[in-house]
């Protein structure tokens, strides 16, 4: 079997069953979601070392498929630094060949820091909420192209890209939705890693997500609350086309209840650097449609894995391509020597 076809899976039970084959040696568990679901992570290494590399994927449910193969990845190549591995954080998500959980939530909207509320969305999203969420099935003529190229003729494609994105609080069967609460794994989740690692001097951590960037291409991205000095640390290591989650960045936005400044801000006596790795795949746009199509599938149809609509979202966060996966792996390896420079830093 070639490298890809040993790292990336068919489905979501086969990753899991891979993640826990090449981690049964070391220090592992399970957070149980019931339903065949759970969170399972690893860790490789001294108990009580005061660095700890971490690796999470699978936030956003089918960006599973690129960031596991990446961990099986790193973990083959090993590391003399401890790593702690979370695997698949949204596996209803990964299952079903969502980006959201079963809730519609978008858990890279859904770790809100202490004091803010989960309510509210961009006066934007809510006006194009007939555009990005009509109330019937997909199929039949569809003018979303002929209303996007419109919205933003009249709006600025970065200010809605934003207003779209950034993540809201109203529209529960919209995109980009992030939840009511906390939902039960990021508590799971939050409560686990805050317990691991609020104890150690240094962490850095890499998220896995993919479709952000040209395809086969990987973007690496710092929260927007991130200081200077920790900005430039990382810039240092990993090179100047690393970019903050920024409204006025052109390939990237600004987000709400991202999982890494929730880290950031509940491990205070902790150096953290928190990255999000992207793994390129489509133009923006396309990927909006794919996400839309389903998420019409999803509320107004009958969701079967075998729909176009799903087939789209493969494409869009992992497709099924020698030359894409080859790719991930490769900064999958990159990247794991980058954080090991980026640890002594
Ligand atoms: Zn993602």
């Amino acid at each position: 079997m070639s490298d890809t076809g040993r790292r990336f899976s068919v489905d979501y039970a086969e990753a899991r069953e891979r993640f826990r084959e090449a981690t049964r040696e070391h220090e592992a568990g399970t957070i149980d979601l019931g339903d065949d679901l759970g969170i399972d992570w690893a860790w490789v290494g001294p108990a009580d070392a005061a660095r700890v590399l971490l690796y999470t994927s699978g936030l956003h449910g089918i960006e599973g498929f690129g960031g596991g193969a990446a961990q099986l990845e790193t973990l083959e190549l090993g590391s003399d630094v401890a790593t702690m591995y979370v695997h698949g954080l949204n596996p209803y998500g990964w299952r079903h060949l969502r980006r959201v959980n079963e809730n519609n939530v978008d858990l890279n909207r859904n770790f809100l820091l202490d004091g803010q509320q989960y309510a509210g969305a961009p006066a934007a999203y809510a006006r194009l909420d007939g555009l990005l969420n009509p109330a019937t099935a997909p199929g039949g003529i569809d003018l979303f192209w002929l209303h996007a190229a419109w919205a933003m003729a009249t709006q600025g494609y970065g200010a809605m890209r934003n207003a779209i994105v950034s993540g809201q609080y109203e529209f529960d069967r919209g995109l980009f939705f992030g939840g009511k609460q906390m939902e039960a794994g990021p508590r799971a989740v939050a409560k686990l890693l805050v317990e691991r690692l609020s104890c150690r001097e240094r962490v850095v951590h890499v998220d896995w997500h993919s479709a952000l960037g040209q395809y086969g291409d990987r973007t690496v991205l710092l929260e927007s609350s991130v200081d200077a000095s920790a900005a430039a640390r990382v810039r240092r290591v990993m090179g100047e086309g690393v970019r903050t989650w920024d409204a006025n960045d052109a390939s990237a936005y600004a987000i709400r209840g991202g999982m890494t400044a929730f880290l950031q801000a509940k491990l205070p006596g902790v150096r953290y650097d928190g990255l999000t790795c992207e793994f390129g795949t489509q133009p923006n746009l396309q990927v909006l449609a794919g996400l839309r199509a389903e998420n019409r599938l999803h509320h107004w149809g009958t969701a079967h894995p075998d729909h176009p609509a799903k087939a789209a979202m493969r494409a869009a966060f992992a497709p099924r391509e020698a030359r894409w996966e080859a790719a991930v792996l490769g900064h999958a390896r990159e990247m794991h020597v980058l954080c090991h420079a980026l640890i002594d830093a």
